[in-house]
């Protein structure tokens, strides 16, 4: 079972792919993630791709592509299967993706997690950050216990600098324009599979889990 999940920022592809990655041990390969780590530590990709990040624009295709195929042409992937998240985002990076996908021969299943524009524009302007573990806050919805500090490790929760305002317009804006035709794309060859994520988080993750589940025995 390997996956994509696809949606909106803010529609909680992150936090559903923790799930399913610790129910069903998928390695999690969330190019985000990926972006941000090589900022935080100063390596070349890094250097490359923080502006786009802080703008909330896509980093360039060639770059995303390259970093997703190298990655799923290591070993582990052949005997450990995968989820995608916030790969692909664009019509070019899904064709690319195809052709990788058969290379190393891995069939692929899409959770489309739908929502509206409103919900994740109030999720993403209260989300909040802990750099240290990586653990996602919401003000409003999941604050920590203590105002502003990370429950796990005290430390300083921070708000991603592309979670600001103006950034998540633009954001919303290219999500549009350059990953919502994917819907169509996945939808045209039978793959994708539209999830509520209007929803709370756990109403959210029974329904992949049961859909998960029909596809297994099915
Ligand atoms: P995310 O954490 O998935 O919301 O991604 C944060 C930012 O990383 C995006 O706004 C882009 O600047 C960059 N990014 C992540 N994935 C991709 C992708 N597949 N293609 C281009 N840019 C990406």
């Amino acid at each position: 079972m390997n996956l994509i999940i696809l949606g909106l920022p803010g529609a909680g592809k992150g936090t559903q792919s923790d799930f399913i990655v610790k129910k069903y041990g998928l390695i999690h390969l969330s190019t985000g993630d990926i972006f941000r780590n090589n900022i935080r530590n100063g390596t070349t990709l890094g250097i490359k791709t923080k502006a786009y990040m802080d703008a909330g624009i896509y980093v360039p295709d060639e770059i995303t592509n390259n970093l997703v195929a190298a990655r799923l042409l290591q070993s582990d992937i052949k005997t450990t299967d995968f989820i995608l998240d916030g790969y692909p985002r664009t019509i070019d990076q899904a064709n690319f993706l195809d052709q990788t996908l058969l290379t190393i021969k891995k069939p692929i299943l899409v959770l489309y997690l739908a929502i509206n524009e409103q919900t994740v524009i109030d999720r993403l302007s209260s989300r909040r950050v802990c750099l240290q573990c990586g653990r996602v806050y919401n003000l409003k919805f999941s604050p920590p216990k203590i105002n502003n500090k990370c429950d796990i490790d005290n430390q300083t929760l921070i708000q991603r600098s592309d979670d600001k305002e103006t950034t998540i317009k633009t954001r919303l804006e290219i999500y549009k324009k350059e990953t919502l035709p994917l819907v169509t794309y996945y939808q045209n060859k039978g793959l994708l599979k539209t999830i509520d994520a209007n929803l709370e988080n756990d109403k959210v993750l029974a329904t992949i889990e049961q859909y998960l589940l029909e596809n297994d025995n099915g």
